[in-house]
């Protein structure tokens, strides 16, 4: 990446400034493998711990959080842009929410659960499932929410008796060592959630080393490609939060100053970059118009600058590259018949850094690259439908399904399309939010990845289920050997009995295999 020193260093840069922010130090790749190794041995005690000494230490984490909240989010701020206002809503809220989630429910959601056993034969036994931790969970996040998602990941994964090994983005790595820095003030046991430093090579080594029970990626679709064949050879389980393309639809119906405020935030807060974005509007036809107008007429007025100043809404992109491959993605929608609505340029800032106008486009063909790609950044493009079935179609014309939203007043409407958005997340009047919620289920459909995080299901998949039978021994088992025609006849009669449909249908086949069962029956109550 643009900002990986050659050496053992790690730069990080202002991108509103291009004023230097800090250096770390990389991990080498064998330096990794001694941390996950650490981390192993502090995972097998930790495993043994109770949910309250689990939750003792989350809350403590949280206390340390808040009293280092000004700290953090100015770290943020300084090296990802972002203005100030969205270091604490979108990071520090969303680590807390998650935290207090996570601490509080894991002993609901993962203590033993009792099994019934409905077949006759199997009444006698009784049988648990069993959540036990993984080990060691790797977690690389990206740079975007540096401190929310790398924290998010931990506290479900600590939650659930797991090690914690993050390797934060390369271009906000200063960000990361909060994650391990808040642990440690919070007395966390020794090795248990550490930070390593780097770029892939780092990366690589997290998903590469002995020791790591699972890997929860977050990033884009091509890095989330390679983590996936890396940890397949390995037959290493792993969890892919990737991009999105989130489509927003609005009806005729929908509280027009509320869509246009929502399209507003949902496309442009964080620069754009946010893996849920709004990057596609489509809009009622008689409606689209006046939208667009009005949501161009907003993003005008949005006051660009460094995120440090604290009236700034939108901040810089947070590398030189990334702000090429928006350019490069706006022109060539342009020179497929796009309109540009507002933006399309750098603005006059004064400041040297990789600032973008929020930009809205209309009119673009299907075959522009922008339809296709993950845009991230403050681009959103809009087009009209006609009726409902026509909204889900081009929602749903997009490899990409992570969140979609759906602004209306008719909830039958928002129930209806929740069940037909391929999304992993599809919100009513409102986007985005519910990553800041430790309830909701996060992940995405088609290619913005698989598996989930937040939730029961978040810390289900931290976990190994494990099926634990209890039996005194003394009832026989019917299947086992000897084998012979009766036996035969016997299994027949109880298939029919056990699996067919309706009384008549029972009866026919206990009647004809009437010996076999018999002679079943006498081999379970006698034991021979
Ligand atoms: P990225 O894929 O460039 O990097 C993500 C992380 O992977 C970084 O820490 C990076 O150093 C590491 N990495 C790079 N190569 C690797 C390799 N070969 N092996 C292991 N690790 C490697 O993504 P980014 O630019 O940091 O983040 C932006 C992307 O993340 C966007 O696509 C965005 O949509 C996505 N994202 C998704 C979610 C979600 O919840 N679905 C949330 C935030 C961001």
């Amino acid at each position: 990446m643009a900002r990986q020193a050659q050496a053992a260093e790690l730069r990080s840069v202002n991108p509103a400034t291009l004023e230097p922010v800090g250096t770390v130090r990389i991990s080498p790749p064998e330096e990794v493998a001694e941390v996950v190794a650490e981390a192993r041995l502090a995972a097998e005690r930790w495993a043994q711990s109770t949910f309250a000494d689990r939750r003792a230490l989350l809350g403590r984490v949280a206390a340390e959080l808040l009293d280092a909240a000004d700290e953090i989010a100015a770290t943020v701020t300084a090296e990802t842009g972002k203005p100030l206002v969205e270091s604490y809503t979108a990071e520090l809220f969303v680590a807390l929410d998650n935290l207090v989630w996570a601490a509080s429910n894991a002993s609901l959601v993962l203590r033993p659960e009792r099994l019934r056993h409905p077949q006759p034969h199997l009444r006698h036994k009784r049988g648990w499932l069993l959540y036990e931790p993984l080990g060691v969970i790797g977690v690389i996040s990206p740079w975007n929410f540096p401190l929310g998602i790398a924290l998010t990941q931990a506290f479900f994964a600590v939650a659930a008796g797991n090690a914690v090994v993050v390797k934060p983005s390369e271009l906000a790595p200063l960000s990361g060592v909060w994650a391990e820095r808040v642990f440690r003030a919070a007395g966390v046991p020794a090795g248990l959630v550490r930070v390593v430093q780097g770029g892939a090579a780092t990366g690589d080594a997290v998903v590469r080393s002995p020791g790591v029970g699972k890997v929860v990626f977050t990033g884009s679709r091509a890095t989330g490609r390679l983590v996936a064949a890396a940890a397949g050879e390995r037959l290493r389980p792993v969890t892919l939060e990737l991009g999105g393309k989130d489509p927003m639809l609005v009806f005729e119906d929908a509280d027009f100053d509320r869509a246009v405020a929502g399209a507003v935030w949902g496309s442009f807060s964080n620069c754009g970059q946010v893996c849920s974005a709004v990057e596609r509007i489509y809009v009622a036809r008689p409606l689209h118009e006046a939208f667009v107008e009005e949501l161009a007429r907003r993003a005008r007025r949005l006051r660009i600058g460094e995120g440090r100043e604290l009236q700034t809404e939108l901040g810089p992109l947070v590398a030189e590259e990334r702000r090429n491959h928006v350019e490069e993605l706006v022109a060539d929608a342009l020179s497929r018949g796009g309109e540009l609505r507002t933006g399309g340029s750098r603005p006059e800032l004064g400041l040297p850094g990789w600032f973008h106008e929020p930009t809205v486009l209309t009119g673009v063909e299907r075959e522009a690259r922008i339809e296709r790609e993950e845009i991230f950044g403050p681009v959103v493009t809009v087009a009209p439908f006609a009726d409902e079935d026509e909204a889900v179609r081009l929602a749903n014309g997009s490899s990409f399904g992570l969140g979609a939203s759906v602004w209306t007043s008719d909830l039958e409407r928002a129930r209806r399309l929740a069940r037909r958005l391929e999304a992993g997340s599809v919100w009513t009047n409102d986007v985005s939010y519910s990553y800041g919620t430790g309830q909701a289920s996060w992940g995405g459909t088609k290619e913005s990845g698989f598996g989930r995080t937040h939730s029961k299901h978040g810390l289900y998949e931290l976990s190994r289920v494990k099926f634990a039978d209890l039996d005194r021994g003394r009832v026989p088992v019917p299947w086992w050997y000897p084998y012979d025609e009766g036996v035969l006849s016997g299994f027949r009669g109880m298939a029919g009995v056990l699996y067919g449909e309706g009384l008549k249908r029972k009866l026919g086949s206990a009647w004809r295999h009437r010996r076999g069962l018999l002679r079943l029956g006498r081999r379970y109550l006698s034991g021979s």
